[in-house]
């Protein structure tokens, strides 16, 4: 890689940022795309957060990723934002077009793009049920609700935050039913069996499993897909496959993800499969 004065830069923002895999997928992807870019991370706190986006404009970079803590807090900073980040409240992409910032969240995409390829799962006309309430399942809800998801269903540890979740995102689509549920013992007998599982809180990252019987609220011939993507596979994706129900990690998303904010910045799509490759492999 030649970096020179004309080189376009783009990169992420988050604190703590060292273990991100979006450098060397979106890396891997420049280089295959024989484009004059690079991506880099950058250590950003969110005392730091104001500065960094503004320095955005005055280093013209193309654009960044926000990860942890900044994907709320961006919304704040930028110039405009895109209608469905808008719906969701947080920003994972900002494209920078000749100084004006556009907030965009490609998590939702990333999703709807891995169930497809990863599970061949498209969830119109569907009942889906989401574990959590966090930052990831908001972006789900949406994503969700635009592709016409028949029901969707929210359970979260702190019954609170599905409750204000589903309060806050159910007004803007009637085409769909919703359903908030706590993440406990009573959630399996609570709700009818779904055909789609989507694990989006943090259990798991740790090779914890949920110690409630989550699955049981797939139906035969169903699927469960876990953000979570280390270990390989997280307790519950064994649980499904025990089951036999088609089961799938969070990769595909991170890579889905990655992949739309890659169009965003520079108005082609990757080569297929380069993203995935090099977060799976590391080449
Ligand atoms: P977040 O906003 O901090 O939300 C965390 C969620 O996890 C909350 O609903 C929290 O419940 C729940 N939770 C945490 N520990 C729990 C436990 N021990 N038992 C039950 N629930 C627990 O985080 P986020 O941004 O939504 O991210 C959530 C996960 O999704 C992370 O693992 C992240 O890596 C993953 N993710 C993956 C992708 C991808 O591309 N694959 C993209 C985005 C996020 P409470 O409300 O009760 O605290």
């Amino acid at each position: 890689m030649q970096l020179t004065g004309k080189t376009t830069v783009v990169g992420i923002f988050g604190a703590p940022v060292a273990h991100s895999l979006s450098p060397r997928m979106q890396n891997a992807a420049i280089k295959s795309s024989g484009l004059d870019a690079v991506y880099v991370p950058f250590h950003v706190t969110s005392t730091q957060l104001c500065d960094a986006v503004a320095g955005l404009r005055a280093m013209s970079l193309r654009g960044i990723n926000l990860t942890i803590p900044h994907k709320e807090a961006a919304c704040h900073l930028v110039d405009e934002m895109d209608k469905q980040a808008v719906l969701i409240g947080a920003i994972n992409t900002i494209v920078n077009k000749n100084g004006c910032l556009k907030g965009y969240n490609t998590d939702g995409v990333g999703l709807l793009n891995a169930l497809k390829q990863e599970l061949g799962v498209d969830v119109a006309g569907k009942r889906v049920l989401l574990l959590g309430a966090g930052g990831a399942c908001r972006a789900a809800l949406v994503a969700l609700c635009q592709a016409q998801a028949a029901w969707v269903g929210v359970a979260n540890r702190t019954r609170e935050r599905s409750q204000q979740l589903i309060e806050e995102i159910s007004p803007n689509f009637s085409g769909t039913a919703f359903a908030e549920y706590e993440l406990g013992p009573s959630l399996v007998n609570a709700s009818k069996p779904v055909d789609l599982l989507i694990n989006t809180t943090a259990v798991g990252l740790k090779g914890e499993a949920f110690g409630l019987p989550v699955v049981d609220c797939v139906k035969a011939g169903g699927a469960v897909f876990d953000m979570v993507y280390t270990p390989e596979p997280t307790a519950l994706l064994d649980e499904a496959r025990r089951r036999g129900l088609e089961a799938a990690d969070g990769l595909g998303m991170l890579s889905a993800q990655g992949e739309a904010a890659f169009q965003l910045w520079f108005g082609r799509a990757p080569e297929a499969h380069v993203m995935r490759q090099a977060a799976r492999f590391g080449f």
